[in-house]
């Protein structure tokens, strides 16, 4: 199982003291997250002013500093359209990136499916030689991926439930995966949640044995299921060398949430489950 590390998501610098913005602070933020056990990492560059950009000097400054704090670990960037909302522009933008020397090209990139132009981008990152993450956040999601005519060279599929409640987004990932699994489609998926439904997406993908992610984009609270006092500062995933207690240890305490900002991912070992392989 792999858990990536969503380091900062489009949060704003502000929305919590430990959300790392700067390459620099980048870097630190993913050593710790790889000494806990993330096996991979996703997160939002910034510009000088620290808003998000993709540009290829800031994809390129965010993802060296990564990799000389983590050599080998794979590192992911967003491509969201509220970057740049113009198609063309952002394509060419994320052609551009083709230009990065191998230590500065991100590993992978993910592409939101229910974003105008999706196939347009995630084509140019495969031409570029970047590995694409299709993200699936709705189920007529699904069908978009399947018609495009290069799912099966996707690197994964994100299972991107948006329901803010635990309950609702733990059926919403069974929704999605049910559907890709449906498709035949053998890609290895990886699930995860946002705000309120990610701890409890976290505990339903490592319970039905898909990769998962966490981290300040996806939530900057605590699991909302043990009371902050009682919380261990060590979540066990697969026994005593797989505990991801630094990331449990730098998300904040539950009244420091911020409903605008989202978090990425680690690895623990054992199965990738894939859409059909499921049970
Ligand atoms: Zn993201």
């Amino acid at each position: 199982m792999l858990l990536k590390a969503c380091l900062n998501g489009a949060r704003a610098a502000t929305a919590h003291p430990c959300l790392p913005v700067t390459p620099e602070a980048l870097a630190r933020e993913a050593a710790a997250c790889h000494a806990a056990g993330a096996g991979a990492f996703h997160v939002h560059p910034r510009d000088a002013r620290g808003a998000e950009s993709l540009h290829t000097a800031d994809i390129g400054a965010a993802v060296v500093a990564i990799r000389r704090a983590c050599p080998g670990v794979p590192v992911g960037v967003s491509t969201g359209a509220w970057m740049l909302p113009d198609v063309e522009a952002r394509r060419a933008r994320i052609a551009a990136w083709a230009t990065l020397s191998s230590d500065a090209r991100p590993d992978f990139a993910s592409v939101n499916l229910s974003e105008s132009g999706w196939a347009s981008i995630a084509d140019t990152l495969l031409d570029a030689g970047i590995g694409v993450e299709a993200g699936v956040w709705f189920p007529e999601d699904v069908p978009r991926l399947v018609s495009w005519p290069r799912a099966s060279a996707c690197l994964r599929v994100l299972v991107e439930t948006q329901a803010p409640e635990p309950e609702a987004a733990c059926q919403q990932a069974r929704t999605l995966v049910d559907a890709l699994g449906a498709t035949g489609l053998q890609r290895p998926l990886l699930v995860h949640g946002d705000e309120g439904g990610a701890w409890a997406v976290l505990a339903w993908a490592r319970q039905h044995g898909f990769d998962a992610r966490i981290g300040l984009e996806d939530t900057s609270c605590f699991r909302t299921d043990v009371p902050p006092r009682t919380t261990p500062r060590s979540w066990p995933m697969r026994g005593p060398r797989h505990r991801i207690h630094r990331v449990d240890a730098r998300l904040g305490p539950a009244d420091a949430r911020d409903s605008a900002a989202r978090a990425d991912p680690a690895t623990v070992t054992g199965r990738t489950r894939t859409a059909v392989s499921r049970a």
